[in-house]
């Protein structure tokens, strides 16, 4: 069958008709008979498998159970009614129950008759019951031919009530194959297939609604992951290519006198070897000739800012301006202070462009901007939106705690005739795999090694039922003039019961730790800014020794004298949560400390959280870990979904296929950048459709 066959509405394959296809479309996205024969099972079952009825589990899958109706009644409740069979087998008995459609299947059932039933089952009082079966005479079921691996489709609650079963959708499937003779149109080249020994697209296809067994299946399961993620793949890194060839960018040749006398007499440090590296990367990224679009990544404290300055030198070196964008006012003043600081003595002019810069001072900035009399331009959003207009800006930083919009950063270089080369920063550290699929269009380097002579932080989990030990830490801690955080969550949902928790926490506290000889602070968010910003002084002021506070990140101080971090109710905290509150301490010189306070009650996932940050302070450990446990969609959030919503592969759990097919789409696009070549046609094809046509990608959630 050709490919504009696949393209023929639903409706017109045998049994389905305009309603159903109606309710195809609404429900599942489904609407030729392309969509359908990519609608895959999300799971199988053995058909060949029957239990007995004592056999019978709680929260079992679902089963199927050989018995024969005894006695049917019909039972009147609020609304309506419900019809109940009972069912028995020589081991017992059982209830089959039916909520809908109750006086049709009544008249349909047959007594004392051998049935199969297929269904979920649970318990009520010590009875099973299986509402809704698929029932079938054993004298038609022996007819059928059962595959010992029965396609479970995804479905919704509406399709079952209008009687497109997972059995309806079986026979459509069928019907497809039969109709299309099961010939599909390949979309990989004969010498991918050879090369990763992948099994034929009609194969795969019929095997994957079809399998005759696990290793059938297996093999169409990689085949059709290999495909989803190698056009993505292709797609993204085409992209990139294409970005790369069209996007001139300046060329910075030379590394002159700014960098090289600030790095031989400059330099307050060596720099780490990952940071040389990344020096590196970025020098010969802005040489090309192409616009330098690369992302930054690492972990908090592992110096990127020292990274940024250096590549800024470079673009200074070469006669053009430099600018450093920061997510807050804090932080564009903390920035520009430490730049400052460093190119003390060096003929360089800074300058700081807030929200609260005064009109006047704008005024001095434009003009030395204009005429080229500025050099390092360093601010918030205000960067932007301003009516700023560089003489020549070469290179633009962009320090992302909190994530700008690629619409502004866009809007950072359309300023210009030629864009200046982009760099941003980033301390969120994003899992390999998630940042080849997410971010598989940019350059990325990683900084992966904190400077020397950081103190690990040590963290342990203690239950709640240790706390007079950990009190007792406490003050051995507060003894050697150390200080200490004490962290509740407030999570919105319970917000009330949490302000309890965190008042009966202080209380405690300031129980356990009387004055005169200790002072507690306490801060949170229904205090007014003012009073917070008294507890913090003190604090900061090293007049009390204890803060406990609701979520410290919040505060964003950085106090380097305080050495223990206790995180109450830590199993109620996300990973990267944990990590970054986790952060606040080990900013000194002083072996530093994490406790997770619990309760014995653990979830899974919760235990899991726990033991990774006790094992690890690997940001990017963390990171995938949490990727596991979550899944990519919650980790970035709905922006990205529509590259990871994906039909059959898991960037997790098929992160060596997505490696592959990387690596697949980096050879092709070398050896033929257009897929222009003979070979490649069935990829050229599906390439511009997919591209064409990114609905293709939507889920059918
Ligand atoms: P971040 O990556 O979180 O932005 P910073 O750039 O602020 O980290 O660096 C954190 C601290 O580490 C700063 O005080 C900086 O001076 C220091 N630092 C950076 N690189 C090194 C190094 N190679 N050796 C020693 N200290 C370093
Ligand atoms: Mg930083």
């Amino acid at each position: 069958m050709s490919t504009r066959n696949l393209h023929t509405p639903i409706e017109y394959l045998k049994g389905v008709g305009p309603s159903r296809a109606d309710l195809l479309r609404k429900e599942l996205g489904i609407r030729t008979l392309a969509d359908l024969v990519n609608f895959f099972p999300n799971r199988y079952i053995d058909r060949t498998r029957f239990f007995k009825i004592n056999q019978l589990q709680q929260n079992s899958a679902e089963v199927q159970v050989i018995g024969r109706i005894t006695h049917i009644k019909t039972v009147k409740q609020k609304r309506g009614s419900r019809l109940v069979a009972t069912f028995t087998d020589e081991t017992g008995t059982m209830e089959l129950v039916w909520f809908r459609g109750v006086k049709w299947i009544k008249d349909a059932l047959k007594v004392n008759v051998p049935y199969v039933a297929f269904g979920k089952v649970s318990l009520f009082g010590h009875t099973f019951n299986m509402p809704h079966p698929e029932l079938e005479l054993v004298a038609e079921y022996k007819k059928s031919l059962q595959s010992a691996m029965q396609p479970v489709y995804p479905s919704t609650e509406n399709l079952t009530n209008k009687g497109v079963t997972n059995r309806a959708v079986v026979k459509m499937m069928q019907s497809l194959f039969i109709e299309t003779k099961g010939t599909f149109q390949e979309t990989l080249s004969s010498e991918l297939l050879d090369k990763l020994q992948l099994v034929s697209k009609s194969k795969a296809l019929f095997h994957i609604h079809f399998p005759e067994n696990q290793q059938a299946l297996t093999k169409a399961q990689q085949r059709l992951k290999f495909e989803e993620l190698f056009f993505i793949q292709l797609q993204l890194i085409r992209k990139k290519l294409i970005h790369k060839a069209r996007i001139k960018g300046f060329v910075f040749e030379t590394i002159g006198n700014g960098f090289n006398s600030f790095y031989t007499n400059h330099l307050p440090f060596e720099l780490t070897n990952a940071q040389k590296r990344v020096v590196k990367e970025i020098r010969k990224d802005m040489m090309t000739g192409a616009q330098m679009n690369r992302l930054l990544q690492g972990d908090v404290g592992s110096g990127k800012t020292i990274v940024g300055l250096l590549a800024m030198l470079i673009a200074l070196d070469n006669g053009f301006q430099a600018s450093l964008m920061a997510p807050t006012e804090i932080l564009a003043k903390q920035h520009y202070n430490a730049i400052c600081e460093l190119l003390e003595g060096l003929d360089i002019q800074i300058g700081l462009l807030t929200g609260s810069t005064k009109v006047k001072e704008r005024k001095v900035l434009h003009e030395g901007l204009e005429d080229g009399s500025l050099h390092i331009l360093i601010g918030t959003h205000a960067l932007i939106e301003d009516k700023v207009q560089f003489k020549n800006l070469g290179l633009a930083i962009i320090d992302e705690q909190h994530r700008f919009g690629v619409a502004q950063r866009a809007k950072l270089w359309m300023k210009n005739t030629l864009p200046p080369h982009i760099l941003v920063m980033t301390a969120t550290p994003i899992p390999r795999t998630l940042a080849m699929s997410v971010y598989g269009d940019l350059d990325i380097s990683v900084i992966d090694e904190l400077p020397p002579g950081r103190k690990e932080i040590k963290t342990a989990h203690r239950y709640d039922s240790n706390r007079l030990s950990v009190f007792k830490f406490m003050k051995e801690e507060i003894a050697k003039g150390r200080q200490v955080y004490v962290v509740y969550p407030l999570i919105q949902e319970s917000q009330k019961l949490d302000f309890k928790d965190l008042m009966d926490g202080y209380e405690s506290i300031v129980r356990e730790f009387p004055t005169p000889k200790y002072q507690v602070s306490i801060v949170h968010g229904k205090m007014k800014p003012a009073d917070k910003e008294f507890e913090l002084n003190r604090f900061l002021k090293q007049e009390t020794q204890i803060m406990v506070a609701t979520t410290v990140i919040e505060v964003g101080v950085n106090i380097p004298n305080a050495s223990v971090m206790i995180i109450e109710s830590a199993e109620r905290f996300g990973l990267s949560q944990l990590h970054q509150l986790r952060g606040r301490v080990g900013r000194g010189a002083e072996q530093s400390f994490c406790i997770l306070m619990t309760s014995f009650k653990l979830t899974h996932d919760a235990k899991k959280r726990l033991d990774t940050m006790v094992s690890t302070n690997d940001g990017f450990e963390i990171a995938e870990v949490d990727l596991k446990l979550r899944g990519p969609g919650d980790l970035m959030g709905t922006q990205q979904s529509g590259v990871l919503n994906l039909r059959i592969a898991d960037i997790v759990k098929d992160a060596s296929i997505l490696k592959r097919a990387r690596e697949e789409a980096i050879l092709l696009l070398k050896s033929d950048p257009n897929l222009a070549d003979e070979r490649n046609k069935h990829i050229q094809l599906t390439y511009q459709e997919i591209s064409k046509n990114r609905a293709i990608w939507a889920n059918i959630s």
